[in-house]
């Protein structure tokens, strides 16, 4: 590796290499709770996690933190999997916190004996009033002097399940008049008979978030355990219980950075199962979600996302930057390496009335070379069809063209990309008096879209062979929530959610070609925007993003 970025998360590793703090050890974790899918913020904790450790030479583990058997399945762990390999990391080693569930509990008979925990009867609400609040003294619990022996022997019932959930819990015995609220004797056990996706019925009680991660990060030997700004308030706590146990002088240290967020859209596990659970989208891997399973089926490019979050950078501050510069970061990446393709994503039939026919009567079939990707050479050109009988976008045709439109309407004269000029003529309508159906003549003397006499035109349009072309349903996005920051002012993200985000085009009209688009390859449609065929529904196209920001100012 080069030299690391600087930011102030490498820093403090940089600072601990040279101090020989970690014998020049550098070990990170990236610890996600598989109840739920990953998303952009997550993206961003995966680049600092793996990032960092690739920077200084060390290694990263993925580890399941795994300690609520209820809202934790294996399908999320599946995906994890599968979305960490996609951003392309590899992890040194997956492990799960719940692997250490049983020295966890021999660590807390270690507290339990030396008199820091003690097992608490009263129920949480009580205890969470107990604890008080900033400024305010808390009180301590009536079971908070139990003795010892006392305390090991209801621990040991908790573990053997003598007692119903929920009846009591373990807590930490630090200070009840702490400033610091995660220090009043934070509970670390409580009686859950939820089924565990890995140890089953194993267990009745499972270790809390503060006493499972630091005791997980020293047990895997992590030197920095990097994890998001909420936890600062955990760091005393994190440091207090590596203290206090028979445990190495090195000690993982806790560095905390700044979430992600993104602007018209929600990154949290709980808003993003909400949204799945209550159907109002279509799965985690709806293409409207910020869930990396989304992006992935909506065309983004691995490498677009973990641009951007090192673009981001690692930082200190909150922030929410727009969609649009992520978007940016993915259209610059398709840009260079999606190839076009013609696709007419709302057909109005186009007749060429002078267009030959052959001997038998059939009309004649053309076939010009249209560059793959003007972007990439060797990408070359494919052989394109064109007949008397086309498709072109409805938006191309005006009956009465409006002030400064200078596509076809009659009389007006414009090229077919790559294929012929052509000036329109006459309209069929239907009933409704709506045009169906453009009668042109073509100009045998522009053959390749340039005219011989070197004469202009102003506009330019895409459009497929009637008689070759393939059905296709183009799926349009928009945002999915319409405020910038959604809930910014009723409190409630749903509030904002924007009932009009998907737009389904079945009936499109496209190129043969994109008959042989792999499942979840990205190509642009010509003027229209990056598309990705969908990974399970052939000839099924997602909009991934417009060819320009169209959310600009
Ligand atoms: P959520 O609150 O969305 O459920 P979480 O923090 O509980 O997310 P975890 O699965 O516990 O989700 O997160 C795994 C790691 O990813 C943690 O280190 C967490 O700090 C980090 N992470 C989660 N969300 C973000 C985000 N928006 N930006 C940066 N890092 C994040
Ligand atoms: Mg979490
Ligand atoms: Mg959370």
């Amino acid at each position: 590796p080069g030299v690391p970025a600087s930011d102030f998360v490498r820093d403090t590793v940089r600072r601990d290499n040279e101090q020989g703090t970690y014998g020049g050890r550098v070990q990170t974790r990236f610890p996600p709770e598989p109840n739920g899918y990953l998303h952009i913020g997550h993206a961003k904790a995966i680049t600092v996690d793996f990032g960092v450790a690739e920077d200084f030479g060390g290694i990263c583990n993925l580890r399941f933190d795994d300690t609520n058997p209820e809202t934790e399945e294996d399908e999320f762990v599946r995906s994890i999997l599968a979305d960490v390999a996609w951003l392309g990391y590899t992890p040194n080693e997956v492990v799960y916190a719940s692997d250490y569930f049983e020295q966890l509990y021999h660590w807390a008979e270690h507290l339990i004996k030396h008199g820091l925990a003690y097992v608490d009867e009263q129920d949480t609400e009580a205890i969470s009033v107990q604890r008080g609040g900033y400024g305010n003294p808390g009180i301590e619990s009536p079971f908070r002097d139990t003795p010892v022996q006392e305390n090991l022997a209801k621990f040991h019932g908790m573990r053997a399940g003598k007692y119903a959930d929920g009846a009591m819990v373990l807590r930490a015995k630090i200070d009840m008049q702490h400033e610091n609220m995660q220090l009043r004797d934070p509970i670390m056990y409580r009686i859950r008979r939820g089924h565990h996706h890995r140890t089953g019925d194993a267990w009745c009680i499972y270790p809390t978030y503060d006493w499972a991660h630091g005791q997980s990060d020293a047990i895997e030997r992590v030197t920095h355990s990097l994890c998001t700004l909420e936890f600062d308030s955990h760091r005393p706590l994190y440091d207090w219980f590596l203290e206090h146990l028979p445990l190495p002088a090195e000690k993982p240290k806790q560095v905390e950075f700044a979430r992600l967020e993104l602007t018209h859209t929600v990154t949290s596990k709980r808003r993003l199962a909400t949204l799945v659970n209550e159907g109002l989208v279509d799965g985690w891997d709806d293409p409207r979600l910020p869930t990396l399973s989304g992006l992935r089926r909506r065309g983004y490019p691995a490498s677009a996302i973990t641009d951007f979050c090192r673009y981001v950078g690692v930082t200190r501050t909150n922030s929410r930057p727009s969609i649009e510069l992520l978007e940016s970061f993915v259209r610059k990446q398709l840009n260079a390496t999606a190839q076009r393709r013609m696709a007419v994503i709302r057909p109005l039939r186009v007749v060429l009335t002078n267009w030959p026919t052959e001997a038998d009567g059939t009309p004649v079939v053309e076939y010009f070379d249209v560059v793959n990707n003007p972007e990439d050479e060797a990408d070359g050109v494919r052989q394109v069809p064109f007949t008397g009988e086309l498709y072109i976008e409805q938006e191309d045709f005006a009956e009465v063209p409006p002030p400064k439109y200078f596509r076809l309407s009659p009389g007006r004269e414009v090229r077919l990309r790559g294929a012929y000029f052509i000036t329109a003529t006459d309209v069929v309508k239907d009933a409704d008096g709506r045009v169906v159906e453009v009668h042109c003549t073509y100009d045998p003397q522009t053959r390749g879209g340039n005219a011989s006499d070197g004469r202009k035109v102003k506009s330019t349009m895409h459009w497929v062979s009637a008689a070759h072309a393939v059905d296709a349903t183009a799926v349009l996005y928009d945002r999915l929530f319409s405020a910038e920051v959604p809930g910014a002012e009723t409190g409630e993200p749903l509030d904002d959610l924007n009932p009009a985000s998907r737009e389904v085009l079945a009936g499109c009209k496209v190129e043969a070609a994109l008959a042989d688009t792999a499942p979840g390859q990205v190509v642009q449609f010509e003027r229209i925007g990056y598309f990705a065929h969908d990974p399970r529904t052939p000839m099924l196209f997602h909009r991934t993003v417009g060819l320009k920001d169209e959310w600009a100012a």
